[in-house]
């Protein structure tokens, strides 16, 4: 199996062989995905790849055709979904709205058949964990986004779940918002040792907040990794192109000799190290922040399209054929640069990442 802790670890949540069609239609077959204790796993890939599925099959909210799910040593594949005392937090919150914060907060552990009076002292801990103590008889209608997301968040932990799973929780948050409660959410989470799967279909929210992320492609878990392995090491072109930006031009490999490579493309000859053989058809890739503006071992001469200018960065695009692009970034603001003008772009052989394209 290759998806999951390092082998001899000991995995809290283990999907084991999943099998789900909808109609007929499979959505994904021999999934296994494995999570340790007190990880913060992200699930990540383009819309449609099997992320929700995948995330109720472990809630148990959707059954799987086949296979297992393990939790602690205990298979809860036939365990309906109110035993598990896992708790989900969805995208659209889906809270009470005319109730109070505190009595959205309470309602889960009455339902746990815990009297009324008791509840107190516990909604207190759990409004001061995500920051909402002045809000606690405020009807849930009366709060931002942000403040109903943490009291979403806030009903989740009250129950102490043996398991945390979100499905985009905070996709309807701005971007300024979106990065608080993700700083929010990963200490609070990491404080507590809870084990969480986070479903995104936005890489920076699962670079930031994930101890590793599972790229998914096609109800298939195409790599398994701690973020910064993603991003140095994308193990397919699509993860390279999912994670991060790229540089990305197409080729076929014209000489193969000791692990080198010397490959042609739209932009002139680059060099990369791999095994492949000579007439082979790749993708060569490299991250954006890796390419100087100058000759290097690799290198390539291209007319400017665009220069962007973001702040902390400048991103400048050379002219692209086909699926083909080259991206270089910068540091810092770069002015004088005039679309057209020829510029020189150079990186070395270690940082070509090849791929062979799938015939
Ligand atoms: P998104 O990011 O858009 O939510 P996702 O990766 O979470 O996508 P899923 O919601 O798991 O994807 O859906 C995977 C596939 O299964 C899709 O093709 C979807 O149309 C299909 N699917 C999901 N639920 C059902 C259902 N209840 N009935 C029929 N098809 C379904």
């Amino acid at each position: 199996r290759s998806a999951g802790p390092e082998p001899g670890a000991h995995a809290y949540l283990d999907v084991v062989d999943i099998s789900k069609a909808f109609r007929g239609t499979t959505v994904m077959s021999g999934m296994d995905f494995r999570v340790a204790r007190g990880e913060l796993v992200s699930l990540l890939g383009p819309s449609g790849c099997g992320k929700t599925t995948l995330l109720r099959i472990i809630a148990g909210l959707t059954s799987a055709d086949a296979g297992d799910v393990v939790l602690d040593g205990r298979a809860i594949t036939k365990v309906p979904a109110h035993k598990r005392n896992i708790s989900v937090v969805f995208q659209s919150y889906a809270l009470f709205p005319h109730l109070t914060v505190a009595e959205n907060l309470a309602f889960g552990l009455r339902a746990r058949g815990m009297a009324k009076a008791q509840t107190g002292p516990q909604v207190a801990d759990a409004l001061a964990l995500v920051r909402m103590s002045d809000f606690a008889e405020r009807p849930v209608a009366a709060l931002s986004g942000g403040q109903q997301q943490r009291v979403a968040v806030a009903r989740a932990l009250i129950v102490d779940p043996v398991l945390l799973l979100l499905d985009e929780p905070f996709s309807a948050l701005d971007r300024k918002l979106r990065e608080t409660m993700q700083v929010e959410l990963k200490s609070l989470l990491r404080d507590r040792g809870m084990t969480a799967v986070f479903v995104t279909h936005d890489q920076e929210e699962a670079m930031g907040v994930s101890d590793r992320i599972a790229v998914m492609n096609a109800g298939r878990i195409e790599q398994f990794a701690t973020p910064s392995d993603l991003y140095a090491r994308p193990a397919s072109a699509f993860v390279m192109d999912f994670v991060g930006l790229s540089s990305r031009l197409s080729g076929k490999v014209k000489v193969s000799e000791a692990g080198a490579l010397r490959i042609e493309t739209p932009y002139g000859e680059v060099r990369a190290k791999g095994a492949l053989a000579p007439g082979a058809k790749v993708v060569v890739g490299v991250r954006p922040e890796l390419i100087r503006r100058e000759a290097g071992e690799n290198t390539v001469r291209v007319a400017l399209a665009d220069a962007m200018i973001l702040g902390a960065k400048t991103h400048l695009y050379g002219a692209s054929t086909g699926d083909d692009r080259l991206l270089c970034e910068l540091p810092g603001i770069q002015s004088g640069l005039e679309r057209g003008q020829q510029v020189t772009f150079g990186w070395s052989v270690d940082d070509t990442l090849v791929y062979e394209v799938e015939r």
